[in-house]
């Protein structure tokens, strides 16, 4: 898979509000947030999208989901956040590199838009 903008962000290439790390993934303030939290949880292996991902990443995904509950906690959102994953352009993915959103601090609709 080809190098994305979240790849830089891994390499510092280019500035991003980092939130946390480990070995695994990294997460950081959305730059266009759409929410008053609104942080992305993102694999340092460059999965393009969820449906690419392969059978002996499912230790890697669930990490991703436990980081992004760790994240909302210590924001102090962890009684109410909603995560996203946009799997595809033609449902919003603008970024080819796997992502989830989390978001927290605002009413959300339900079914989402
Ligand atoms: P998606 O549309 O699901 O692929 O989400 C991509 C997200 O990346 C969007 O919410 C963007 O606002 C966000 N984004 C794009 N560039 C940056 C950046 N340099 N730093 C932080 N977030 C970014």
């Amino acid at each position: 898979m080809t190098d994305t903008l979240f790849t830089k962000i891994i390499d510092r290439e280019i500035p991003a509000d980092i939130v946390y790390e480990d070995e695994q993934c990294l997460a950081f303030r959305d730059i266009n947030p759409k929410a008053p939290m609104h942080i992305l949880v993102i694999p340092k292996k460059c999965i393009a999208k969820l449906t690419e991902a392969k059978q002996n990443d499912e230790p890697l995904l669930g990490h991703l989901m436990t980081v992004a509950s760790v994240v909302a906690s210590k924001e102090g959102y962890g009684d109410a956040f909603r995560l996203v994953v946009n799997n595809g352009a033609a449902v919003g993915q603008s970024v080819f590199h796997l992502h989830l959103h989390i978001l927290g601090g605002r009413d959300f609709m339900w079914p989402p838009g």
